[in-house]
């Protein structure tokens, strides 16, 4: 245990986040981490609960209050090791997870839970910094050959753990790099892509071999999420050529809004627009990117997706942002005694936010208005949830002037195409069926495809992605071999 008494001497530290003004003028990371002292002071006031309700919330199970105890200590090489231990890209999470363990935490009962993720993303920075993080390749090769659709988090994490195995890795990926929504998804400001880099270099040194611009499969014709594969391959040629496959391809298709006018210009998915700003940035020359400068943009959809476009626009230089949400606006403060330790439904503010935007809740589009072929404006409603039911409030109806409309409402799904190309079973979400099982888990009906990340659980998180990547690598490791020592 860090300090006996440190929970009641010290607070909770806040990471800091660059001034507004400045740092909507650029793309790079804006979060100021912890110093050594106060890295040491947050790891001073973990209790070591005889419970640690905050390994349980976390997906990875990362063992939080052993690198509370050796990030006080001053220990920090033992401290990436046991963070290691239980996550393959705590350098990932450190940055963009939404903090689950944070909410478990006991002292979040008095609202100032130990300040895990700081302590994580201080960890993994001085690891990198120090150069413990180091290829670890397989001391014996077993000649087995796995194929992993998608390098998104579950793919990485499943290659880097199969790969340290023994087995031959190849990661098929029909986007230009790898990375998946980390790499084309989630903006600069929040996650650099440097990081997926240099993890993809140790990878390559454990012997993963990465085929980009290559599709695995084929979209459904105008299908508009990201690809730029110059080849394709065949199911049938995967399963002939490798031992396992396994389906890490996310859950990609957009939720759409078919209102009237929706085919109008200047109505665009998020994932339209992000993943141009995020290629702009990285170099690619884009004559016809969608910009926000000088428009009038309108966010439908109140998730983190959502929020990414309003931090991109404000960057973009939009004349204003205005972001939609169907249901209504959650408590500032939830019920503790009723949600604690779990993930609890709250008015959350990011820091997209905080750089300017309205937002409204409970409001529904119900029509797109346009002149000359070009969006202008929409019509909406306020609504009422009911009996199941979103009723609209008569006389609550409005104009909303908008020259750029972001869909940001979610995701349906994976690409069904690609389960269908392998005769994958898909659950009642249209995701890919799989169980999560201690034994023959993540295995599809298809004999030797396994499916983990988003492509079986549908839209989530990367912290949830590492966790089924990790876990599918065992279970085909399993598979492989008749048993495996990789962790679950
Ligand atoms: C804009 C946005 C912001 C987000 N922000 C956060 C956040 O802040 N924190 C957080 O925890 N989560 C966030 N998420 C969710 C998170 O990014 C995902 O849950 C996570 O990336 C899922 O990982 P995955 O590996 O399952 O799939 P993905 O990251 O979607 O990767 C799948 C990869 O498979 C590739 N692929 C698919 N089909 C094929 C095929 N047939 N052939 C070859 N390649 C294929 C795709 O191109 C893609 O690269 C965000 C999501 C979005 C869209
Ligand atoms: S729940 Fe909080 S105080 Fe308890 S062990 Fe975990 S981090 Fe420490």
């Amino acid at each position: 245990m860090g300090k006996v008494t440190g929970f009641m001497e010290y607070e909770r530290i806040e990471e800091g986040y660059e001034p507004v003004e400045k740092r909507v003028k650029h793309y790079r990371e804006f979060v100021i981490g912890l110093t050594d002292e106060q890295a040491k002071i947050q790891g001073a006031r973990c209790m070591d609960c005889g419970t640690p309700f905050c390994n349980n919330g976390c997906p990875v199970n990362n063992i939080i209050p052993d690198f509370n105890d050796l990030v006080y200590r001053g220990d920090w090489k033992n401290a990436i090791e046991v963070l290691h231990s239980t996550n393959n890209f705590p350098d990932f999470t450190g940055r963009v997870c939404p903090a689950p363990c944070e909410a478990a935490c006991t002292l979040n009962i008095n609202n100032d839970p130990v300040g895990i993720k700081s302590i994580e993303h201080a960890i993994i920075d001085r690891a990198w910094e120090h150069g413990w993080v180091q290829p670890q390749p397989p001391a014996a090769k077993t000649g087995k050959k796995v194929a992993i659709v998608g390098s998104g988090p579950a793919g990485l994490a499943a290659a880097q753990q199969l790969a340290r195995a023994g087995h031959d890795v190849t990661v098929f990926e029909k986007n230009d790099a790898p990375g998946g929504l980390l790499r084309f998804g989630i903006p600069d400001f929040k996650f650099e892509k440097s990081h997926i880099d240099r993890r993809i270099q140790q990878m390559q040194a454990e012997g993963v071999v990465f085929r980009t611009n290559t599709l695995v499969g084929e979209l459904p014709a105008g299908s508009k999420v990201t690809n730029w594969a110059k080849e394709t391959v065949s199911p049938q040629q995967l399963l002939q050529d490798f031992d396992a496959v396994l389906l890490a391809g996310g859950a990609e298709q957009s939720r759409d809004l078919p209102v009237p006018g929706r085919e109008l210009a200047g109505i665009h998915f998020a994932m339209e627009f992000l993943p141009q700003q995020n290629r702009v940035n990285a170099g690619v020359k884009m004559k016809d990117q969608i910009r926000a400068d000088g428009k009038h943009v309108i966010v439908i959809g109140g998730g983190d997706t959502g929020s990414d476009c309003v931090g991109t626009s404000n960057r973009h230089g939009a004349a204003s942002v205005t972001q939609f949400e169907l249901m209504p606006m959650p408590p500032e403060q939830e019920n503790k005694p009723l949600v604690w330790p779990y993930w609890p439904l709250k008015l959350r503010t990011s820091s997209s936010h905080e750089e300017g935007c309205v937002r409204e809740f409970a409001i529904s589009t119900k029509e797109f208005i346009g002149k000359d072929g070009r969006v202008t404006g929409l019509k909406t409603v306020h609504v009422e949830f009911k009996d199941g039911k979103f009723i609209e409030i008569p006389g609550t109806e409005k104009e909303y002037k908008a020259d750029l409309v972001l869909l940001a409402m979610g995701f349906v799904g994976p690409v069904g195409t690609i389960l269908d190309a392998f005769g994958v079973a898909k659950d009642a979400r249209g995701n890919a069926k799989a169980s999560t099982d201690e034994r023959g888990g993540y295995a599809t009906n298809v004999p030797k495809v396994f499916a983990a990340g988003d492509m079986r659980r549908g839209q989530s998180l990367v912290v949830w992605a590492i966790r089924e990547g990790r876990q599918a690598a065992r279970a085909v490791d399993e598979y492989l071999m008749g048993a495996s020592v990789l962790p679950r």
